[in-house]
């Protein structure tokens, strides 16, 4: 799938619509969740245009694959999540429901969240 330059989170990075910014470095992003699913939900993505994980673990430089992970690891200890724990996903495609087609990891917490999937069936 090609990047989409109109997606929403390309305009957040261009500063065309606000967001409420966690924290970020040089080359990733921090921001609230508009929809927070739990207690701590923030979004964290790279600054360049990637579609999905896929394409930033193909494509994306080491720089960029080190500092989005680091940011990661500094919103978790900025909410106060290291001794409770958390939960990181990114969705990739239809079968898991991406709905922004910019990469980003959901680092989410602040409350018990449960089993991570459901079994098929159950
Ligand atoms: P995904 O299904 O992994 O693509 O998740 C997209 C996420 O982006 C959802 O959790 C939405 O609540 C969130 N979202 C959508 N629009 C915005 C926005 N303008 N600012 C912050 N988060 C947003």
């Amino acid at each position: 799938m090609p990047y989409d330059p109109e997606n929403i989170f390309a305009k957040i990075l261009r500063g065309e619509i606000p967001s409420t910014k966690v924290l970020e470095n040089e080359q990733a992003l921090a921001i609230e969740d508009i929809n927070p699913v739990a207690p701590v939900h923030v979004l964290v993505m790279p600054k360049a245009a990637y579609v999905s994980g896929a394409d930033f673990s193909a494509r994306a430089s080491d720089l960029e694959i080190a500092q989005l992970h680091r940011l990661v690891g500094r919103v978790a200890t900025l909410k106060g999540l290291d001794e409770t724990g958390y939960r990181t996903l990114s969705n990739h495609g239809p079968d898991a429901h991406q709905e922004v087609d910019h990469y980003h990891v959901h680092v989410v917490g602040g409350r018990d969240l449960g089993g991570m999937i459901k079994r098929i069936g159950n």
